[in-house]
């Protein structure tokens, strides 16, 4: 299916680059919501988040107060003049969403790992002409994510953007949900017209990650960031670790360097050039490569060896691994590349293994 993407045309904003959303995870009291919105506003931030509903993790967490909290974002529109995001994950969000003037709807990453889910809100938005931003599913799943789109689409919602908040995993060594950049990059490629926005807080899971990857962001050709932002963040009912004062919020996007996305010079030009004859020539060395490991793989069958030699496998992974570090590359990075060969050759391996 084909999508059919408008841009968003934010009242009184438009469609501008970065376009920046800010405020608490959660709402938690009135006091709370104006004053972070009147701070933030005060620093030039147009538009509020505010988690009305919040998906726990564990029961017995903070779950939001629910429709209690909206009129406070009303009070946030007519008094500060600020356009309003909430998250929405069952129809009764939607309307109650919609009842108290919301302007912006997200819809979370939970959520949009269920397919049922995401169609009974669509049918919700049915005839309603609202932006709504769709994060990507907690599970790395591309086609998911664009199956979401398509379903809000056939609802004939197309004001839609996403928000990549990372992926859920098991192992939490730097990131709270890592970024797995790769994905949303390749939504970009097929995708072009449909707006990006990056939300470091989830992705990060602490402060001290917020600008870095806002920086990242940016650098990738994102629209615009989300980003949390808690009057008083160590008394956060929800996401405490992760959420900056307005002010160093301000302090974050004043120091971002935006560069132009579409300007594309000859030299820019000729360096891809270059880029494009470095992949053919990567493509032929692992051919060659995979050529001679069909080779170990015949002699290993006429000898009777097992394909993994776990012992090689490490020394390759050791050797190279630090061959990278000195070049100036992650050892993660060359470990990702050393496992894919790896799991290659295996394959081939066994192919030759296999063969009557
Ligand atoms: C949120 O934005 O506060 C939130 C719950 O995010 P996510 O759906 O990305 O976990
Ligand atoms: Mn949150």
């Amino acid at each position: 299916m084909t999508l059919h993407i408008t841009p968003l045309n934010l009242p009184g904003i438009g469609n501008e680059r970065p376009l920046i959303i800010a405020g608490p995870c959660s709402a938690e009291s009135e006091e709370q919501v104006m004053n972070t919105a009147a701070q933030l506003a005060a620093k030039g931030v147009r538009i509020l988040r505010a988690g009305i509903w919040k998906p726990r993790t564990k029961p017995g967490g903070f779950e939001g107060v629910g429709a209690a909290g909206l009129p406070w974002l009303k009070r946030v529109k007519d008094e500060l003049g600020m356009l309003t995001a909430t998250e929405v994950a069952t129809p009764k969000h939607v309307e109650a969403a919609l009842e108290a003037g919301v302007d912006i709807l997200w819809i979370g990453a939970r959520t949009m790992a269920n397919p049922f889910a995401v169609q009974e809100l669509a049918d919700s938005l049915k005839g309603k002409d609202v932006p709504v931003l769709v994060k990507n599913p907690v599970n790395p799943d591309l086609e998911l994510w664009i199956g979401g789109l398509e379903r809000l689409n056939g609802a004939g919602i197309t004001r839609l953007a996403v928000i990549h908040r990372g992926f859920s995993s098991y192992d939490k060594r730097i990131y709270r949900n890592p970024p797995m950049w790769h994905l949303p990059i390749e939504l970009h490629r097929r995708i072009p017209e449909l707006p990006i926005l990056c939300d470091p807080s989830h992705i990060g899971g602490a402060r001290e990650l917020i600008a870095p990857l806002c920086q990242q962001a940016m650098d990738l050709g994102f629209n615009g960031l989300i980003v949390e932002s808690h009057c008083s963040p160590d008394c956060a009912l929800s996401d405490a670790r992760q959420q900056v004062t307005p002010d160093v919020l301000n302090f974050i996007l004043d120091k971002l360097v935006i560069r132009d996305v579409s300007h594309s010079t000859d030299s820019l030009e000729n360096l891809r050039r270059q880029i494009d004859e470095i992949d053919n020539g990567i493509i032929e060395l692992l051919n060659k490569r995979m050529r001679i490991s069909r080779e170990i793989g015949q002699y290993k069958r006429e000898h009777a060896m097992t394909i993994v030699q776990a012992k090689r496998y490490s020394e390759i992974l050791d050797k190279r691994g630090a061959q990278g570090v000195l070049c100036g590359m992650s050892s993660d990075f060359v470990r990702n590349i050393y496992e894919a060969i790896h799991e290659e050759s295996v394959r081939q391996q066994v192919e030759v293994m296999n063969k009557n």
